[in-house]
């Protein structure tokens, strides 16, 4: 019996919305859930580490990554650029290995366009407000951009409705238990257990 590839979740929403926050404490949780790391053109923040967050490039490299097709999906997000690596990831769902991405809702509409059996899981915030204040707590955006970001997030939450799931993420610990849940049932459904199945009773 042929060995089976790994399930894609693809956790998108609004710059803000909490993302990035509620991936890594998923990924923190589940001891096999893997993590791809993008390929970026920004510079790290301070708490970041490369090949662990990002993978940190210039433009240069960025672009040839670009040309030579070996993204699955990139996008211009806020000016600076953000791609998933085909390699990185087939290899890691050929193992089996289930994969979360953290991804914007351009590259979110790529990859499910190209990986079929994906679940997108929308993440946005309980108001403008919040998001503006969350945005504002990260520090790292001028208060000249900040107009623009939030239009930019009303954009885009408008797009919640094509997602398998949404998660208003209001207070962090229910949101988290949310994402639990959510990643716990879709590893549950029959068309991913039922090998096991057949091997437990020689079906
Ligand atoms: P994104 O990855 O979607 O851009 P982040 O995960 O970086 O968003 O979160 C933006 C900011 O909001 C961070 O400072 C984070 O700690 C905070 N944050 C995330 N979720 C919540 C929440 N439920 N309540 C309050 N603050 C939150
Ligand atoms: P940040 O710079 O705050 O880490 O991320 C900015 C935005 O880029 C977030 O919405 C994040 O989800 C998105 N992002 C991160 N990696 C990728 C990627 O590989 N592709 C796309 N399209 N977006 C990404």
């Amino acid at each position: 019996m042929g060995k089976k590839t790994g399930k894609l979740f693809i956790v998108s929403g609004p710059s803000g919305a909490g993302k990035s926050t509620l991936s890594k404490r998923v990924i923190g949780f589940f001891g096999d859930l893997g993590f791809s790391v993008s390929y970026t053109t920004r510079p790290p923040r301070p708490n970041e580490t490369d090949g662990v967050d990002y993978r940190f490039v210039d433009e240069g490299r960025f672009d040839g990554m670009a040309e030579k097709g070996e993204f699955v999906e990139y996008a211009v997000v806020h000016g600076r650029k953000y791609g998933t690596n085909w390699k990185d990831l087939k290899r890691m769902l050929d193992r089996g290995s289930d994969v979360l991405l953290d991804i914007d809702v351009q590259g979110a509409e790529q990859m499910s366009e190209k990986v079929k059996g994906g679940v997108s899981i929308f993440v946005l915030p309980p108001s403008i407000e919040a998001c503006a204040k969350r945005l504002n707590l990260r520090g790292d955006i001028a208060p000249s951009e900040m107009e623009k970001r939030l239009a930019a997030a009303m954009d885009e939450i408008k797009r919640a409705a094509s997602y398998d799931y949404i998660i208003i993420n209001d207070d962090l610990d229910g949101s988290f238990e949310r994402l639990k849940a959510i990643i716990t049932a879709e590893r549950s459904k029959k068309d991913v257990v039922m090998g096991r199945v057949k091997e437990l009773f020689t079906l």
